[in-house]
């Protein structure tokens, strides 16, 4: 059945299809650790994935996922700090990144994602994107902010020089607009 996992994997799928053993990789939004353990996986040992969250939980349970299926080595650099901050730790280049955004299920609803901060971390994670590197955005319009946070993102992306940008959208087209969807920005060019 088509749900919310679909649009999940499918956010895997568009990074799996492109990741490589050796790339580095970004996760803006750690939660549980599913999209870190995919990265780690997918890059394998001699790659390098940063991993970024606010919230201690976030970090705990990220560390305990990637413990449990033997990637948690110095390939994972796991950092509790907001993903607007990225490039003081990140240099470059990514080839692939993933932004889940919203709040960590289970955990306090209250801590989500916000427009101002998602977007400086955007903007930042393109400038870092190689040639081919791909941007996967997981956007969840059902809480309160989500919808302007969606809609700011499809704005910025909408505006993205062609020729530098692919763009590509997925939504349920029959689902009410809170449904989660993807967004999919992959560099063509480094700079036109
Ligand atoms: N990717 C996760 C996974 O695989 O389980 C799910 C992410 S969850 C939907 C969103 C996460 O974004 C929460 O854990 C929340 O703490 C985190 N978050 C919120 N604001 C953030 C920020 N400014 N910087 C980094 N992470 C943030």
């Amino acid at each position: 059945m088509i749900n919310w996992f679909t649009v999940a994997k499918l956010g895997h799928h568009f990074l799996l299809e492109i990741l490589q053993e050796g790339d580095t990789a970004l996760d803006g939004t750690m939660g549980n650790g599913h999209d870190t353990l995919m990265l780690a996986q997918a890059v394998g040992a001699r790659g390098k994935v940063y991993a970024f969250d606010i919230q201690t939980q976030a970090i705990n349970k990220t560390r305990e996922k990637l413990a449990a299926a033997n990637v948690l080595d110095e390939r994972v650099q796991l950092i509790q700090d907001s993903h607007h901050k990225l490039s003081e730790y990140i240099v470059g280049p990514l080839q692939g990144a993933i932004y889940n955004l919203g709040y960590l299920p289970g955990s306090d609803k209250e801590i989500i994602t916000r427009t101002d901060t998602t977007l400086a971390a955007l903007q930042q994670t393109l400038e870092l994107l190689s040639k081919g590197g791909r941007l996967v955005i997981v956007v969840y319009p059902g809480h309160p902010g989500g919808q302007e946070e969606k809609e700011a993102i499809e704005d910025m992306a909408s505006r993205l020089d062609a020729r530098q940008y692919k763009v590509l959208k997925v939504n349920l087209l029959n689902c009410p607009p809170s449904a989660p969807g993807v967004i999919l920005i992959e560099k063509v060019v480094e700079k036109v």
